[in-house]
């Protein structure tokens, strides 16, 4: 099974805090659909032959693409790969984008499932984060998603904003949870640099929150979210029974995925031991006028300890976590190595539990997940 990923690097602003690549210009929009087009079309046979589960377009804003041409798109991957039955098909949204009418538009177009820009429902944090649309148009559009018929969807929140109290992260978490969105993703703000927000926090106007702050946080949202009925399958995702991110999860558990567009990112195993990784540059230019997209790709060779490395880092930020068998056909004989001393350690540390190979980070220690990965992976030697 494999997983397509589309991305439309255009927004209608530049969100403070954003450092992923986008243009706010929409001059060489045409130009960039020919352009996926062709890439889409160019797919070597070897990334064809297993069938697709999920279609992915993020951004940028990807909502902001005409739905005639998001069908185009959903056609030309369907004339390359075979898109299996059920697919999911995601599309990030955001709210100043919803209408019943697009919403209908992007259902029979064939996409399945919409993820929601919301961030926050405090007006002035909307503001100074430059989003385009207010709290109530924030709630309209999650209550129009779903009236339209949209069963599956998710909303974005954003928290440890500089400045922010508990009783304000536990108001956003009550305006989202009146609506019971399928699937929540709650991100700590991280303050990038090149961002504006990062300019505001040099020069002190925004104070940014510190590392106890925003731990507290998670775990503030985490409890609320849990007694809800969410599931916390993944550091910053939760769903209700059902709704987990099939396009996502797939990351996690080293699927293969075909990213196409300017900056995105593409994984595919080419044997029990190795796999390639590749990106196409973030430069719109360069990939509007591309004619050899093979060349226009930087790609890395990753070996079996680097596939070993990255399954202990993304299983041990999932719930599902990681056995420790799963590793052995990069690694033979890693489940007999010492690596239980440290296991050992984090588990009395309450941030690892263990069953007998298996291992999945707690509650306690989902905050420093890579921090525990690190240290198993320092312990193996990889
Ligand atoms: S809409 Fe999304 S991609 Fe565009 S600037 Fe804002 S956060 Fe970044």
């Amino acid at each position: 099974m494999s997983g397509i990923y589309v991305h439309v690097p255009f927004c209608r602003r530049a969100c403070s805090y954003c450092d992923f690549y986008f243009s706010t210009t929409q001059t060489l929009l045409p130009d960039f659909i020919a352009a996926l087009k062709r890439e889409i079309l160019a797919s070597p046979p070897e990334w064809r032959t297993e069938p697709v589960r999920t279609v992915y377009f993020g951004g940028g804003t990807p909502s902001m693409l005409p739905d005639g041409t998001l069908r185009e798109l959903l056609e030309t991957i369907a004339t390359v790969f075979s898109v299996e039955s059920g697919a999911e098909i995601t599309l990030e949204a955001n709210p100043e984008d919803i209408s019943v009418l697009r919403c209908r538009n992007w259902l029979n177009a064939g996409i399945t499932r919409l993820s929601l820009g919301i961030q926050t429902f405090d007006a002035d944090t909307l503001k100074w984060m430059n989003r385009p649309h207010s709290p109530e148009q924030a709630r309209q559009c999650i209550k129009t998603v779903a009236q339209a018929g949209f069963a599956s969807f998710s909303c974005d929140l954003i928290y440890a904003l500089p400045s922010q109290q508990d009783n304000a992260l536990l108001t956003d978490l009550s305006n989202l949870l009146v609506f019971q969105p399928p699937h929540i993703s709650a991100y700590t703000l991280t303050v990038e640099e090149g961002t504006r927000l990062h300019a505001w926090v040099q020069k002190g106007h925004l104070l940014p929150a510190d590392d106890d702050a925003a731990a507290r946080h998670m775990q503030l949202v985490s409890e609320t979210l849990q007694k809800q009925g969410y599931e916390r399958y993944e550091v910053s995702n939760f769903c209700l029974p059902g709704f987990h991110s099939r396009h996502n999860s797939a990351y996690w558990t080293h699927e293969n995925y075909f990213g196409f567009g300017p900056g995105a990112h593409s994984f595919f195993k080419t044997g029990a031991q190795h796999a390639i990784r590749w990106n196409n540059p973030a430069h719109l230019n360069r990939y509007v006028k591309c004619a050899a997209f093979e060349r226009f790709r930087v790609s890395e060779q990753v070996g079996a300890a680097g596939l070993a490395e990255e399954r202990i880092y993304l299983g041990l930020r999932t719930k599902r976590g990681l056995d420790f068998r799963e590793l052995e056909p990069y690694e033979p004989g890693i489940s007999a190595t010492g690596f239980f001393d440290t296991v050992k350690r984090l588990t009395a540390a309450g941030l690892l539990s263990q069953n007998g190979t298996h291992l999945a980070v707690t509650e306690k220690g989902y905050p420093v997940s890579d921090r525990i990965a690190l240290e198993i992976i320092t312990e193996l030697g990889l």
